[in-house]
């Protein structure tokens, strides 16, 4: 997994990198779905969590970059993904559209 991470990364500027590596967490091993981001709320102020599964780790490499630059930009984006506060279905999907077009953009340069 942490190649994984690590070759996602080295694909974004510097300064995104930077940030990126102080404020979020990637954890793995996660049988509900391939990945979802934790705001920081309920962690530290401005932090983030971002699970990876084993099941994403089976899949081909791009797929699991394009999946980690999705959950990246679910935190660059500023999105919300508060335990305890549902959010609307319309939301949901508003911020779905958002990362995966962050992870386009990205995925486009390779
Ligand atoms: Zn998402």
């Amino acid at each position: 997994m942490k190649r994984m991470v690590i070759k996602t990364l080295s694909l974004f500027p510097e300064d995104i990198i930077i940030f990126i590596t102080s404020k979020v967490w990637f954890v793995s091993s996660f049988e509900d779905g391939w990945a979802f981001t934790l705001r920081g709320d309920e962690l530290k102020r401005n932090e983030f969590l971002i699970f990876l599964s084993d099941e994403l780790l089976k899949e081909d490499e791009d797929q699991i970059i394009w999946t980690i630059a999705h959950e990246i930009g679910h935190v660059i984006l500023g999105h919300r993904n508060n335990i305890g506060l549902p959010q609307a279905k319309y939301e949901i999907a508003k911020q779905e559209r958002e990362a995966d077009e962050f992870a386009k953009k990205l995925t486009l340069k390779f």
